[in-house]
């Protein structure tokens, strides 16, 4: 049906720059979409930078991309017990800086034919002939408002989603935890006990987090020193203070200092039934346990572009529902697991020395860089799994020693 005052209308709007919404703009643009992503810039988005051996070939990420790259990780209890877990050849732990990251990718977006407005987010009307229409303030002449009308937006404008609050009942909010961190120079010639260039170290400390963990993720010439909590009156920044003693990087000069809500749990529904769905952090998919929302974040851009053409295709908007099943059948065992560990191993310091423990053993450190970096769960190898549930267990019932 076409419109009374018939502005043209596009395929899809994308509300969201981020990894995200420059993945659902390029994947429609490339395929020869009418697509415009919008994106309000100014910002880099608080995050560590680190992806995995996936995401680097399943967006095509160019080498040029990566700052550093970590081949072990250094998992530390609250008793200062360290494990080391190196990654062998099945890949590596890429580090992006996202003040280059992001835009490459909303370049990349735009040279695949997506349209580019630098604007925010207003607010969203639903038309009479099913389309419906994005406000959006240019950035640069703040007195123009752009309408942008089209079959499906998607809303990928991250943790405070506006799109979200626009097509949702206010209540549909992902739980949270805060994470900040500071960005420091890298220190030179460091003492390797406490700081490598390519290792990333992960510390479960209650101190530290009473409910999440601390890390330092060197990305050549910076670092990212940081951690997270949804527990009210923990100081993160007095955590990052202790974490930089710990780790020598106390003196190092302070680059950035920020901080964002990291969104633990996939919401129940991503879109609204009609012409409207949400990708990455706007649907609250970030992964329980160790927060990794980058990959998670493009592939589910990539899943929502696929499910709105679909719904415009077909004429069935049922088919927006898609994006959020085909994520949860790839990924939602994972994320349930994920969660559960959460749960359970991050919730006091004698839990977490056990938490260490554990990942001293060969197997529990393939099975993890397997699932980390390849998004495998190794259905091959039950007796490995085997192993693991029963020294887990040892660990649960204290039957293991923990030193
Ligand atoms: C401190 C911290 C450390 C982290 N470390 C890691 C890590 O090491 N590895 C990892 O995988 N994940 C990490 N994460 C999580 C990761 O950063 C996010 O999951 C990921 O950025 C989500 O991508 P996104 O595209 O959904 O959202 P975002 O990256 O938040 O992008 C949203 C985009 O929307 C734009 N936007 C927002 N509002 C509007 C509006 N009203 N109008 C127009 N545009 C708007 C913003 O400018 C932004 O570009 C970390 C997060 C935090 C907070």
């Amino acid at each position: 049906m076409s419109r009374p005052n018939a502005e043209h209308i596009h395929d899809v709007v994308v509300i969201g720059g981020g990894p995200a919404g420059a993945t659902a703009a390029h994947d429609l643009a490339a395929a020869g979409h009418d697509v415009v992503l919008v994106d309000k810039q100014g910002r880099i988005k608080p995050c560590g930078g680190a992806i995995p051996t996936k995401a680097i070939g399943e967006f095509a990420i160019p080498q040029d991309q990566l700052v550093a790259k970590a081949h072990a990780a250094r998992i530390i209890a609250p008793s200062g017990k360290t494990v080391d877990m190196q990654i062998g050849n099945i890949g590596y732990v890429g580090m992006v800086d996202r003040d280059v990251f992001d835009p490459f990718l909303r370049e990349r977006a735009r040279q695949a034919g997506a349209e580019y407005i630098v604007g925010s987010f207003k607010g969203l009307e639903h038309n009479p002939d099913g389309t419906v229409t994005a406000t959006v303030a240019d950035k640069a002449d703040k007195t123009h408002a752009h309408r942008l009308t089209a079959r499906m937006v998607i809303g990928a404008d991250g943790a405070n989603s506006a799109v979200r609050r626009a097509a949702f009942d206010k209540a549909k909010q992902p739980p949270y935890v805060f994470a900040y961190h500071e960005i420091v120079k890298s220190p030179q010639g460091a003492d390797p006990a406490r700081f490598r260039a390519d290792r990333c170290d992960v510390i479960y400390d209650g101190r530290i987090s009473p409910d999440f963990y601390g890390w330092v993720f060197p990305h050549g010439e910076h670092t990212s020193v940081g951690t997270g909590s949804a527990v009210k009156g923990h100081s993160l920044r007095e955590a990052t203070r202790a974490l930089r003693e710990a780790s020598g990087l106390a003196d190092c000069e302070t680059v950035r200092e920020e901080g964002a809500p990291l969104p633990l749990k996939p919401m129940r529904r991503w879109d609204n039934g009609h012409n409207v769905v949400l990708a990455g952090d706007a649907a609250g998919v970030v992964a329980p346990s160790s927060g990794e929302g980058i990959y998670y974040a493009m592939l589910t851009g990539r899943l929502c572009a696929d499910a709105a053409l679909e719904a415009i295709a077909t004429g069935r908007a049922g088919a927006l529902a898609t994006a959020r099943k085909r994520f949860m059948k790839e990924h939602g065992k994972v994320f349930f697991i994920l969660g559960m560990m959460q749960y359970f191993w991050y919730a006091s310091d004698k839990r977490r020395e056990k938490f260490v423990t554990m990942c001293a053993d060969p197997d529990v450190q393939r099975l993890t860089w397997e699932g980390y970096l390849n998004k495998k769960l190794v259905r091959r190898d039950p007796l490995a799994h085997l192993k693991i549930m029963v020294k887990d267990t040892a660990q649960l019932l204290g039957l293991a020693r923990t030193t």
